[in-house]
């Protein structure tokens, strides 16, 4: 799988997965912008030579970087981002937007200082790289977007309410990104990605003081994990989903110690109101909840409006609407 004549914009790759990801496309030949700011795993700080040491050691197996410490979290810093790989090779390819940090702390306590970063750097920084980037690929008709969200995000974690939140919001975004970037043969996908890295640093083990918690981790099997947790396991999944080989677009991968798997939000088949102008009450919602529930059939809506679709064809199947 061959990234020769592609320039990818890896950012958060001073360290962890980024590192990972700019490693191993450059080894197969891409041009890659290695941006980090090069702060703390709590976001404080910044250093130039966290990007600096992964385009060194790009350079020095023979490959092409360049560093940039803009930061992802303001709409300066990702049209910067994105600058430099235009003035250095005249476009962008691949985008990885991987940057970010956690700040965890108990829902009801979390203080704008613990929002407002997370919100700025995971969710807001996915838009102000992501934009420029989608610019230039739209522009030459060529592009692989892959947003990071987290097993968080979509399947809950404690005392992450901040991060969890932003994370989730990688599928919306990814999905308009891709149904629009369809037109210009831009494919876009969110990562769900797992791997010791520093952020193992900032996870206050407060979380486990909520008793449901705190038994799922116990009853948690980890055996299998065991020595399959460095990011090296993830790269590959990231690598494949930003190549021209991969023809995926509008989806959700996760990566996992090893397993890797396609999450999917799916929908309920659902129950159907009578037909008629009046609306259910919420005793009628209480007495079909089960139905309304049930996930034994289930439909996998595309986008919006297949919900309008495949609403019909359930009315007709129970007998609501012919
Ligand atoms: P990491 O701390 O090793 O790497 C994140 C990098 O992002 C750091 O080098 C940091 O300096 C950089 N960064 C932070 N803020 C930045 C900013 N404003 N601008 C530019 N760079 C910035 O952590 P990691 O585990 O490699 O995480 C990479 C991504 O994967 C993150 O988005 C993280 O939330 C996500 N993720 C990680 C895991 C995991 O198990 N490690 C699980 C789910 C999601």
């Amino acid at each position: 799988m061959s990234f020769e004549n592609r320039v990818a914009v890896v950012t958060g790759a001073g360290s962890g997965l980024g590192r990972g990801y700019a490693l191993e496309l450059a080894r197969r030949g891409a041009k890659v912008v290695v941006n980090d700011l090069g702060g703390s795993p709590s976001g404080e700080g910044a250093s130039a030579s966290a990007a600096q040491i992964v385009v060194d050691t790009i350079r020095s197996a023979g490959g092409e970087a360049v560093a940039s410490m803009d930061s992802v979290a303001t709409r300066e810093g990702g049209a910067a981002i994105i600058q430099t790989a235009l003035d250095t090779w005249g476009k962008v390819d691949v985008l990885i937007s991987n940057a970010g940090f956690l700040r965890n702390n108990r829902f009801e306590d979390l203080s704008d200082n613990e929002i407002d970063p997370i919100v700025d750097v995971h969710l807001k920084g996915a838009f102000y790289v992501g934009q420029p980037a989608y610019r230039a690929m739209r522009a030459q008709g060529y592009g692989r977007i892959l947003f990071t969200g987290s097993s968080s995000g979509m399947f809950g974690h404690a005392w992450q309410a901040n991060y969890a939140a932003s994370k989730a919001g990688m599928v919306g975004l990814s999905n308009a990104v891709a149904i629009e970037g369809s037109a210009y043969g831009i494919q876009s996908n969110v990562l769900l990605p797992n791997a010791l890295s520093r952020l193992e640093e900032v996870m206050t083990p407060g979380y486990m003081e909520i008793p449901a918690f705190a038994e799922a981790l116990q009853a948690t099997d980890f055996s299998f994990a065991d020595g399959r947790m460095p990011p090296e396991f993830t790269v590959p999944l990231a690598i494949y989903l930003v190549s021209e080989a991969c023809s995926a677009t509008q989806g959700i991968y996760s990566s996992n110690s090893g397993r890797y798997a396609r999450v999917r939000v799916c929908e309920a088949e659902g129950w159907v109101a009578p037909a008629g102008t009046t609306p259910p009450s919420a005793e009628d919602i209480a007495s079909h909840f089960e139905d309304i529930s049930e996930l034994r059939e289930f439909s996998l809506p595309r986008h919006n409006y297949d919900e309008f679709t495949i609403g019909a064809q359930v009315a007709r199947k129970q007998g609501v609407h012919s």
